[in-house]
């Protein structure tokens, strides 16, 4: 057993509060939510981040996200929701185990996303070079 809480959590060995189960995949009531009812998304197995996480388990993971924030709308949880992948540390990843945060919004409830910057003359150029992906 490797001391990762959320293979912990996976296992039952500590308790969560769980919205959904399969054989692949766990979702459960993050502990510190942005709002009551802020879900985390976990494959079982155990990859550190989602650069290290296969696709199809990635793409099975989103869908979950995607029906959970259905719920969370339905529910009236939020009026919308954010789907968030802190990835490394530098990003806040905290817990090194692939999860996707679905988290319920609300109408003036203070949680800040990014506030843009702006290109200097000619870098938008130089980054989109580093950037373009093959087809
Ligand atoms: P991240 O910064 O993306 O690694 O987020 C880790 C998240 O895990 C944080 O939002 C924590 O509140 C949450 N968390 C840590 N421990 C637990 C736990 N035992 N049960 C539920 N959520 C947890
Ligand atoms: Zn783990």
């Amino acid at each position: 057993m490797n001391n990762c809480i959320f293979c912990k959590i996976a296992s039952g060995t500590i308790p969560a509060y769980k919205v959904f189960e399969d054989e692949n995949y766990l979702a459960f009531l993050d502990i510190a939510p942005v709002n009551p009812g802020h879900v985390l998304i976990i494959p079982k197995k155990h990859f550190v981040d989602i650069t290290e996480t296969p696709d199809e388990i990635v793409e099975g993971a989103i869908t979950l996200a995607k029906k959970i924030g259905g719920k969370i709308i339905a529910s009236k949880l939020g009026e919308g929701f954010n789907i968030g992948i802190n990835t490394k540390t530098a990003a806040g990843q905290v817990v090194n185990h692939f999860h996707i945060h679905v988290m319920p919004r609300l109408p003036n409830d203070k949680y800040q996303l990014w506030h843009g910057k702006n290109y200097a003359a000619a870098e938008a150029e130089k980054i989109v070079e580093k950037l373009k992906l093959e087809e």
